[in-house]
């Protein structure tokens, strides 16, 4: 059954919180890569999508992905990675605002 529940977080969550939690990494192609594993070292974390790529990236609220994954500026799902329709049309609608859910870690 498709979900259809439309998800609001808040604009200034943690990137890593944000990918951890959406699984899609956006590139500066306007690709949109799945992500397969998250390490995280604190200060930063390396990233690896389905297609193979590794990335540091570093937990920033006001990072280019950050932004780019608010602003849903990455279009095009990656062939490689195999991005299921569900967590595209998850990603679809779900919206950012200021009084969205605050995501936090659940230990
Ligand atoms: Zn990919």
């Amino acid at each position: 059954m498709a979900d259809d529940t439309k998800r609001y977080y808040r604009k200034n969550v943690e990137l890593l919180i944000l990918l951890e939690k959406m699984k899609l990494w956006p590139a500066r192609s306007g690709i949109l890569h799945g992500i397969k594993t998250i390490e995280n070292y604190g200060r930063y974390a390396v990233i690896t999508t389905h297609c193979g790529q590794e990335m540091r990236i570093y937990n920033s609220r006001n990072s280019r992905a950050a932004r780019w994954l608010r602003n849903k500026w990455a279009v095009k799902p990656c062939p490689k990675c195999k991005v299921p329709e569900w967590k595209l049309l998850k990603y679809s609608k779900t919206f950012f605002d200021t009084y969205g859910s605050d995501l936090v870690h659940k230990k």
